[in-house]
């Protein structure tokens, strides 16, 4: 791929640990910028978009060659979304790869469908991707019962079929946490 010598501004290493930003053990790239200033975000030092580093996306890629059993990338931050080409670029290099891509954002979907008609590269990016946690985290619905998301107000989207229906399709969580069969265990018991 020409990359130009493409840059991306990270907040830190690509992290290769983590069992809580998505399903399964993940990859965390942690994106550098964000203006929503959440109130409680847990990650204020990523706000700054003059903060982080800037670093050649060439150097990501050879990070993500070295993943070994990881079963997806998230993109978080700071929000990916401040950065869409540089992460389009990087997300379609993992999904090359066989990965599953989750992203977060401060910005709604709705949000994200408006901004995507004057930059292109948002759309872009939302191709590859399969699950957005969309929305600021408000710490007025602050849920530690929530799967993967830290507020009642933000969704797990199913970016594939929403982009296909064009209306908001919701990853399945139910079908996730295995409550179908937990139901159907029951019944037994
Ligand atoms: S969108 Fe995320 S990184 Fe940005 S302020 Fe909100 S919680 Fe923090």
């Amino acid at each position: 791929m020409e990359l130009n010598n493409k840059t991306i501004r990270l907040a830190a290493d690509l992290q290769s640990d983590s069992i809580v930003d998505g399903p399964g053990l993940r990859a965390v790239l942690w994106t550098q910028g964000c203006s929503h200033h959440c109130r409680g975000c847990q990650n204020p030092q990523t706000w700054d978009f003059d903060g982080g580093a800037e670093v050649p996306i060439e150097m990501v890629f050879e990070a993500i060659d070295e993943l070994e059993y990881q079963d997806g990338i998230t993109f978080s931050g700071g929000d990916p979304m401040f950065q869409p080409e540089s992460c389009s670029i990087i997300a379609k290099y993992c999904k090359d790869k066989g990965y599953n891509i989750w992203v977060y954002t401060g910005f709604t979907y709705e949000q994200l469908m408006k901004l995507s008609k004057t930059d292109p590269m948002i759309m872009e990016f939302l191709k590859y991707i399969d699950v957005l946690v969309d929305g600021k985290f408000k710490i007025k619905e602050k849920d530690l019962g929530c799967l993967f998301r830290g507020s009642r107000n933000q969704r797990l989207i199913n970016v594939p079929e929403t982009l296909k229906s064009g209306e908001v399709v919701l990853f399945n969580e139910d079908k996730y946490l295995g409550i179908d069969n937990f139901k159907r265990k029951k019944t037994y018991i």
